[in-house]
């Protein structure tokens, strides 16, 4: 019986360029959807991750506007407090 090897969020977040690609095997892809389902942080990092890109295509499509070199801090907080306040549970 081969059993499931559950990930890290460190390897998660390293082979996370590779996951979007579709560059996984199919076994690491899925440990990694696996390790998604059931770590809200890493799923949140996904998240942003894929924001950031599609705010990067954005910028690119435009090519009179400033490239911005990284995601605003304020923005990150953002999502992050939204994020919080979306997810806690009442006591
Ligand atoms: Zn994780």
């Amino acid at each position: 019986m081969i059993t499931c090897r559950e990930i890290t969020c460190r390897e998660f977040i390293e082979f996370l360029s590779a996951y979007l690609a579709g560059e996984l095997s199919p076994a690491s892809q899925a440990e990694f959807d696996f390790h998604l389902s059931d770590c809200p942080d890493c799923a949140l990092y996904l998240q942003s991750y894929e924001d950031t890109i599609r705010l990067g295509k954005e910028a690119l499509t435009d090519l009179d506007a400033p490239v911005p070199a990284e995601v605003p801090a304020e923005l990150v907080q953002g999502i992050l407090a939204t994020w919080r306040r979306e997810h806690r549970t009442p006591p």
